[in-house]
């Protein structure tokens, strides 16, 4: 496909807001998709790789705007004018690009395919040359430009497309284009016949569109076509190939999806519980109550003796835990499954420690013995999705658990998560004593005949947790500090999301960040994080991409009228950086509303 064509889309959907209108764009353009789906859905999400593959572009500003310099001739000073003026590089690239263009008209043909290798060849480049090579790919696809791909090319090299293109959309518009919809569902223009959902007027020809009333059948039709292609990106965790499936086999392909040990899947996530009534409630009795740990995540895929580690990121950890790996092989009774567990550090008296403690072996990239030696981990495994060609995510829950038990040779480092079935209160608050008294923080309970759902929070199972629950939010802005600190970023904008993945501003934090490295999370140390993520600069103050998720304790959630969310968070503090969580996963409006209500 014409890169162009593409463009074209983007700017459709960066004229509107509503979901719905998006939902249609992206279906038309899969439905005149053929070969190139996999880079086409990546593209629309602004993303060359599939979301568990870590890699990133990881390209600053600056860079972007000597590739403008050398794709252009206008020099630095002016590029940086344009820049303040429109706020987004992508825009002056489009402006620059114009201004040249007129001058040489020189312009070939850029295709999708040429676009996603070069951006994607950008990310993988390493070793000597690297800023030149990334500079040469990202000038050559700017000089064949014309402004308008000069736009999208700049915004997708700087990972911020800002077309509003989820998982959702996506999801809705695989189903749209492809799959048999109900007929009350969606409109049928009477003058271009363009099938979309219910909206007033027609997207092309404005024609009013006929006022169907939908039928509550035809609905759960619907819904069940959309949880299938749900489902099918839950197990691949790639549109591409979802789309792909859709289109050539339809519902049954999408139905008949395996799991693959190679591919890592989303986790399951859990809700809270208000208490141990609410948490019976919830599950149903008997109830599974387990330990809650307070380590990170793990998926573990074998096949063939081949083992691979993935964090709930989806992000590849195999290499970071080599006795894990070990654990795994000698104590795993099978060589084709895929399980789910947690990592948790262990002190020298056999005392869980908490989260940060070992947070930074998950990043960590050399001297990976020594850290296996100083911070020393334990893994306790509760769930099984997979198991010799079997797929067990509609089995139930204490199914899932006997199938786990029967493949692990149990040792105190290496075992199921601690449980109990039970249905009475008394003997659940016993179980969470004495969990809180090994370390951890609380227990979860598990509905027994719940299935697997991969990526959802859905009440299959609860936590209970002894502390004041901290917010998981993310980094949208900064302010530079003043005086001796002004090197560093000193204040940062948090937010939550919205159901639409939508960032939602709820104050600052700056408390419980350090001055010096040896004391914890600093100021220092964030400045760097938050340095290559910066897309623009007024006053001091910078705004960049979301990416940096922090755990914020605070005293209180009050209403603020001064913030898009509509709260803010009295004396928040910095618990830590949640470097195992995806900025899909912070907190929602929705969760602070309820613990606002709560307090
Ligand atoms: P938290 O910040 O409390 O860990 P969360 O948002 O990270 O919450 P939840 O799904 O709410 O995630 O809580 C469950 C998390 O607790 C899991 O993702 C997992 O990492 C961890 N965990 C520890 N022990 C268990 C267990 N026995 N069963 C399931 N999850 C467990």
């Amino acid at each position: 496909m014409h890169y162009e064509k593409l463009v074209e889309t983007y700017e459709k959907l960066e004229s509107t807001s509503k979901r719905l209108d998006k939902t249609h764009y992206v279906s038309e353009l899969l439905k005149s998709t053929t070969d190139d789906m996999e880079e086409i859905t990546l593209l629309l999400q602004g993303k060359v790789f599939p979301s568990y593959d870590e890699r990133k572009i990881g390209m600053a500003s600056k860079l972007v705007l000597k590739a403008l310099n050398i794709a252009t001739g206008t020099d630095a000073d002016q590029i940086m004018k344009s820049w303040k003026k429109t706020g987004d590089l992508g825009n002056s690239a489009a402006e620059l690009i114009k201004e040249k263009s007129q001058k040489t008209l020189f312009q070939t043909n850029l295709s999708v395919s040429k676009v996603f290798t070069n951006i994607q060849k950008v990310a993988l480049i390493e070793g000597q040359g690297t800023v030149d090579k990334k500079l040469k790919l990202i000038a050559e696809l700017l000089t064949s430009a014309k402004p308008l791909e000069a736009k999208y090319i700049i915004r997708t090299v700087l990972e911020d497309l800002r077309v509003g293109v989820g998982d959702g959309t996506l999801r809705d518009a695989i189903t749209l284009a492809f799959l048999d919809i109900p007929e009350t569902i969606f409109s049928k223009c009477p003058r271009c016949q363009k099938l979309m959902p219910k909206i007033a007027s027609c997207l092309y020809c404005t024609e009013d569109l006929p006022k169907i009333k939908e039928s509550g059948e035809d609905r759960v039709k619907y819904n069940l076509l959309l949880e299938a292609v749900q489902n099918a990106y839950d197990m691949t965790n790639d549109f591409g190939q979802v789309a792909t499936i859709a289109k050539t086999k339809g519902l049954s392909g999408l139905q008949n999806i395996q799991l693959s040990p190679e591919t890592p899947i989303k986790v399951m996530l859990y809700q809270k519980a208000k208490g141990w009534e609410d948490a019976f409630e919830r599950v149903g009795t008997p109830a599974a109550v387990e330990y809650k740990y307070d380590g990170f995540r793990v998926q573990a895929h074998g096949k063939d003796g081949n083992v691979k580690l993935f964090t709930r990121r989806l992000e590849e950890v195999t290499k970071q835990f080599p006795e894990v790996i070990n654990w795994i092989k000698q104590d795993i009774q099978s060589n084709d499954f895929i399980i789910d567990g947690e990592i948790i550090g262990i002190s020298k008296q056999g005392k869980f420690l908490p989260f940060q403690n070992i947070s930074q072996r998950i990043k960590r990239k050399h001297e990976i013995e020594k850290m296996v030696k100083d911070l020393p981990v334990v893994v306790r495994w509760f769930d099984l999705m997979e198991l010799e060609g079997k797929n067990y995510l509609k089995e139930p829950y204490s199914e899932r658990r006997n199938a786990l038990a029967g493949i692990i040779k149990e040792n105190d480092n290496f075992k199921a998560a601690e449980q109990i079935i039970t249905d009475d209160i008394a003997t659940g608050v016993t179980f969470y004593e004495e969990s809180i008294a090994k370390g951890n923080e609380g227990v979860m309970v598990k509905k027994l005949d719940a299935p697997y759902k991969p990526g959802s929070r859905v009440g299959y199972g609860v936590k209970i947790k002894s502390t004041m629950d901290p917010l998981d939010l993310v980094i949208v802005g900064a302010e530079w500090g003043k005086g001796k600190r002004s090197e560093w970023l000193s204040s940062f904008i948090l937010a939550c999301q919205d159901e639409n993945g939508n960032m939602l501003e709820m104050g600052r934090v700056g408390t419980g960040i350090k001055e010096k490295a040896e004391e914890g999370t600093s100021f220092g140390e964030l400045t760097k994080l938050l340095e290559p993520l910066i897309l623009s600069e007024e006053n001091k103050v910078v705004k960049v991409k979301p990416k940096i998720v922090l755990s914020i304790e605070y005293e209180e959630i009050q209403r603020s009228p001064s913030y898009s969310a509509g709260y803010a968070l009295r004396f928040p503090r910095l618990k830590e950086i949640r470097i195992d969580k995806p900025v899909s996963e912070i907190s929602t409006l929705h969760e602070v509303e309820d613990l606002y209500e709560e307090q």
